[in-house]
């Protein structure tokens, strides 16, 4: 048996980027003699193993072909016949279809060198349509390698656009998309991923909620640039400037879908849009099935952004409200994330970017001030259930007041 080295291991090392996981294609070797090595399988009918020691993923070379909807929906054949260039067919872009021995040779059929000097994220073949996860990768390459020149090529994007229409997107599971999704919101550049898809029309599909905040204008004396759709991608593009992580990024996207709710006729203003969208929040996260802590700060940050602008300005009960909504006695670093997303929102206007956001620290001060409110003196006076609770937030109150009249002075 032949083992090289395939795919984004070969991709990065020729860009001079960082390898992390090494993915090995494997050419005449059948399964039993995988397992003599003392392999270990990866599932039970695929011809994948994992290494006894290293634990990276070792493939049998095969061939695959599309036998019906979605990823359910593919043959594969391995045998020991089947050769290194076959292998490399099947797989979705030039620059990932190159292989390398442990001399460094390098196998590159398909011309991922040369797509790698022209910068182009090119699809192999035709076969690319029979996953329409591809859309997705594709789309998450260009977010990552952007910042080295990368753009997808025509005919690829082409490809990527009849995928769209044809409704192949919609056989996706919520987890494969996720977890393109989420990768692709940690990429330097995410606000790329969401263009990307936007131009080959997927995100219509995928996100709909989201593709409607483009051509939705806002007040320009608030946001210089306008359109809400280029808003949310600036926001995205500062959450990743100041490396937030997956849950603020994710709410980033999301927080102002409720203004691709509001009638024509009352643009550019959007009243209530925070509460509006909520429901839209929610049908997002559910269709792709994201984590807890992804869902909640989305819905959260959705729901009281503008809240998070105005902190100046709250009144000490909305203040309380807005804690007690955040639970940030027993959830502080969710407050946290939430004060990080109003401030990528802020700085997501353009030409407002440098600006300070002083909200944050405030935000912070007004947590600490409620936070400081100690519940042993209240249960010495005998206060207890319900009346503990009322006793509890009267101090809070009381705490925040105090702390608005020191901030002021
Ligand atoms: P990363 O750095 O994100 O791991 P990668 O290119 O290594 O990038 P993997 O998902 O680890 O991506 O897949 C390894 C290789 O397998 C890819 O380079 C590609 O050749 C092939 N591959 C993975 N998923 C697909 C797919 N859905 N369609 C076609 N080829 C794929
Ligand atoms: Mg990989």
């Amino acid at each position: 048996m032949q083992i090289y080295k395939v795919g984004g291991a070969v991709r990065d090392r020729l860009l001079g980027k960082p390898v992390t996981d090494i993915d090995w294609v494997v050419v005449g070797a059948t399964t039993e003699e995988m397992l003599a090595k003392g392999f270990r399988p990866v599932g039970a009918d695929f011809p994948v193993f994992l290494h006894p020691k290293s634990g990276e993923e070792y493939a049998l070379a095969r061939t695959e072909r599309k036998s019906g909807r979605g990823y359910g929906g593919f043959t594969f054949h391995a045998s020991p016949e089947v050769t290194l260039e076959e292998d490399l067919i099947r797989r979705d872009l030039t620059i990932n279809a190159m292989a390398e021995d442990d001399q460094q040779n390098l196998t590159d059929p398909y011309h991922g060198q040369r797509d790698l000097e022209a910068r182009l994220l090119r699809h192999i073949s035709p076969a690319f349509a029979e996953d329409p996860l591809r859309v997705l990768r594709v789309a998450r390459f260009a977010a990552r390698y952007a910042g080295l020149g990368f753009s997808v090529a025509p005919e690829t994007l082409e490809l990527m656009r009849q995928l769209s229409e044809s409704g192949e997107l919609e056989a996706l599971t919520a987890e494969r998309s996720w977890k393109e999704i989420s990768r692709a919101l940690m990429e330097d550049q995410p606000q790329v991923f969401i263009e990307v898809l936007r131009e080959c029309g997927a995100l219509k599909v995928l996100m709909p909620e989201v593709d409607a905040l483009f051509g939705v204008p806002q007040p320009e004396a608030h946001h210089p640039e306008i359109d809400t759709g280029v808003h949310t991608l600036s926001v995205l593009e500062q959450a990743a400037k100041h490396k937030q992580p997956l849950t603020v990024r994710w709410a980033c996207l999301l927080h102002d879908l409720g203004k691709g709710l509001t009638p024509e006729e009352e643009w550019p203003r959007h009243i209530a849009h925070e509460h509006k969208g909520l429901k839209l929040i929610k049908a997002v996260n559910e269709r792709f099935k994201a984590p807890k802590d992804c869902q909640e700060l989305a819905l959260l940050v959705g729901e009281y952004h503008t809240h998070g602008h105005r902190a100046l300005e709250l009144k000490p009960s909305t203040l309380l409200e807005l804690l007690q909504s955040f639970d940030v006695y027993r959830r502080p670093q969710r407050f946290e994330e939430f004060i990080a997303a109003c401030e990528m929102d802020a700085r997501g206007r353009k030409g407002l970017e440098q600006r300070s956001y002083p909200q944050a620290e405030y935000l912070r001060g007004a947590a600490n001030a409620a936070r400081t409110v100690a519940v042993q003196p209240l249960l010495e006076k005998g206060f207890k259930g319900p009346e503990l609770g009322e006793a509890i937030k009267r101090e809070r109150l009381k705490a925040l007041k105090a702390y608005k009249e020191a901030a002021a002075a």
